[in-house]
């Protein structure tokens, strides 16, 4: 009998981290990962290479030294569409992999929301390119202040509040005076301004802890503009809406975090999605698909709770991940897989190096010890989709300075 093949999509946090837990398995199967580039990146920690504080080799580290090629085939190349009456997947240099089980973990995209110029002049973080590409084009617009002096090449516009742009912002207002020395422009004359269309900011944390993160930016220098939805980018500048008038605000530097959707190949695979993610069955697999699971942010999951679908991070990613390892081998052994369940272990988020803000076992943490919660995290991830010696290449043990 030939063996059943599992393909696994994408070698984000939740496909690496599926494909560790079967290799370990020893599941009768062939296992085949699919992804786009030779490493994988550590996603959460983009705006610091786009900051300019950690260089990509840093976050990022290659698919083969995780996995064991002896149990596991390794393509890379992209995912175009998926083909689920055929059982196949379709790549971009032509070949197609067929599959008897499939994890779809794809990851994200870019959202531009349909708002004009967002493609043309925006710069997301969404991956280690565009992570490069906003810095260069950050220290290229520092730089030429020195020739231009023209005011809008030192005003950077960070879109949206959310996690990634309060991180990005913690780690670029820590580092604009190393810049001021190494491009010589006047700090006095740099303007960080992040634009947020919520009336609230950092609505996640309580009120305490919000205004402490605040505070630490305010006082960085980054000024927030709440309330306000930006309705367009153009070449060097942005406009939002305020009091139902329409505002502009110069900058060379446009930093769209406006929050992400999951990948496209989803839509155009034909299930049935919205901002690409897919509601999943209890057991993580696609309605009417029962061998084929989505994770990471290609899915989405209802939270009883709150009735609303759990937020897409890396922690429900991995755990999603986890899930999936024993679901496969419940299938594998004919016994019946539980239902998904999630339990947030809290929420971190870094204001630079060594400040932070996060909640976890019910308490607020600021500060220092925030800081170390999230290099904690980090290297926590390190291990669950790498290696020890992936850890001690690429962890955080920069503590006390
Ligand atoms: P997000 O959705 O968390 O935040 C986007 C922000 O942009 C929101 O505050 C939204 O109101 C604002 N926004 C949207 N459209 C706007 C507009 N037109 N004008 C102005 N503001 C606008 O997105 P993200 O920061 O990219 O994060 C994506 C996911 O990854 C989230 O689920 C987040 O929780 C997770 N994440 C977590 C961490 C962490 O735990 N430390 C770090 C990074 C990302």
């Amino acid at each position: 009998m030939t063996k059943k093949k599992i393909v696994v999509l994408g070698a984000g946090y939740a496909g690496l981290r599926t494909v560790k837990g079967l290799q370990k398995k020893g599941l009768d199967a062939d296992i085949t990962l699919i992804n786009k580039n030779s490493y994988h990146y550590e996603a959460t920690q983009l705006h610091e290479v786009a900051a300019g504080t950690e260089p990509a080799k840093k976050i990022s580290f290659e698919i083969k030294d995780v996995i064991d090629e002896s149990k596991v085939n390794f393509i890379q190349d992209e995912v175009v569409t998926i083909n689920h009456d055929a059982q196949e997947v379709s790549l971009k240099e032509g070949e197609k992999v067929s599959y008897d089980y499939l994890v779809v973990a794809l990851g994200f995209e870019s959202e531009s929301f349909g708002i004009p110029g967002v493609d043309e002049f925006g710069w997301p973080l969404v991956d280690i390119k565009t992570a490069e590409a906003a810095k260069a084009q950050l220290d290229k617009n520092l730089q030429n202040y020195k020739v231009s002096k023209d005011p809008k090449d030192l005003s950077i516009v960070v879109c949206g509040a959310g996690f990634t742009s309060i991180e990005y912002l913690g780690e670029i207002s820590n580092r604009l005076p190393k810049l001021a020395d190494k491009f010589d422009f006047p700090m006095d004359k740099v303007k960080v301004t992040c634009i947020e269309a919520m009336p609230k900011l950092l609505p996640m944390f309580s009120e305490k802890l919000a205004s402490y993160g605040i505070d630490v930016l305010e006082k960085r220098g980054v000024e927030f503009i709440v309330g306000t939805p930006i309705k367009e980018i153009k070449e060097s500048s942005v406009v939002y809406e305020q009091d139902g008038e329409l505002k502009e605000i110069e900058a060379s530097t446009i930093i769209w975090t406006t929050g992400v959707r999951g990948s496209s190949v989803v839509g155009a695979s034909g299930f049935e999605e919205r901002r690409g993610r897919v509601m999943v069955e209890p057991d993580l697999t696609v309605k009417g698909q029962p061998n084929v699971f989505m994770i990471g942010d290609v899915s989405a999951v209802m939270d009883e709770a709150s009735g609303r679908p759990y937020p897409t991070t890396a922690q429900i990613a991995l755990v999603q991940a986890d899930f999936v390892v024993e679901a496969m081998a419940n299938k594998f052994a004919g016994t019946e897989p539980k239902g998904f369940e999630f339990k947030s272990a809290g929420t971190v988020a870094s204001l630079g190096n060594n400040d932070g803000i996060g909640h976890t076992m019910n308490k607020d943490f600021k500060g220092y010890i925030a800081s170390v919660m999230k290099k904690g995290i980090v290297d926590k991830s390190l291990l669950q989709t790498g290696t020890p010696s992936v850890l001690l290449k690429k962890g955080r043990f920069d503590f006390y300075h």
